[in-house]
């Protein structure tokens, strides 16, 4: 089984995949994760992307697909991936496609804009392994510090609001159209996120398994 989250950045997705991933056992990618990797890390794939992603603009097509191909092809699992950020355009959506990789449920979680400000807002993230806070409803147990892995806990340069802006804009103009792309496949599983990690959990967990 393969499932894709989609949805506007801030609506959660991070958290609810990373908890999918565990609960079934699935491999998880989030295309996100890898770029501040290779922002971070200085390599090929992080300075051909870093102006795109400090003006929270997507980075080109081409350089995305070649990547998934490439940690598809290198990280196989058993009970498929979850897919965190990936695809975010129709071009991307259709590479997928024509890779052969069958994706069994979208979860397409969406949150009113006031959730998205606040999630960002307060969002921290691990500087090493990328596990994802938030300063209110998912705090550390030790402020700052990574629960997971010990790594320094720190706000993404891409939280601020004018970058935010700019995400939230590019989502409207290319991963928006997705939501019918899936609609039309019938694999749409539509989920409100305005609501406690929890919760939206139990509604994200239910509509997988109401797939399998
Ligand atoms: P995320 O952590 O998923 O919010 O992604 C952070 C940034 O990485 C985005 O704002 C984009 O600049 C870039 N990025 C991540 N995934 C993709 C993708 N599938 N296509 C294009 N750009 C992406």
């Amino acid at each position: 089984m393969n499932v894709v989250f989609l949805g506007p950045p801030g609506a959660g997705k991070g958290t609810q995949s990373v908890m999918v991933a565990e609960y079934f056992e699935m491999g998880y990618i989030s295309t996100g994760n890898i770029m501040r990797s290779a922002l971070k890390s200085g390599s090929e794939l992080g300075n051909l992307a870093k102006s795109y992603i400090e003006k929270g603009e997507l980075v080109p097509d081409s350089l995305v697909i070649k990547l998934i191909k490439e940690v598809l092809t290198l990280n196989p699992v058993e009970n498929g991936y979850v897919l965190d950020g990936f695809p975010r355009t129709i071009a991307q959506a259709e590479a997928l496609d024509n890779m052969g990789m069958v994706v069994n449920k979208v979860i397409f979680l969406d949150a009113s804009e006031d959730t998205i400000l606040a999630r960002m807002s307060g969002r921290r993230v691990c500087e090493a392994c990328g596990k994802s806070y938030h300063l209110i409803s998912k705090p550390a147990k030790v402020d700052g510090i990574c629960d997971k892995c010990g790594g320094t806990l720190i706000k993404r340069t891409d939280d601020n609001l004018e970058t935010i802006v700019e995400r939230l804009k590019e989502y409207h103009k290319k991963t928006e159209p997705l939501r019918q792309f899936y609609l039309n496949k019938k694999m749409l599983n539509f989920i409100n996120g305005d609501g406690t990690i929890d919760d939206i959990q139990g509604k994200v967990i239910k509509a997988i398994k109401e797939g399998i």
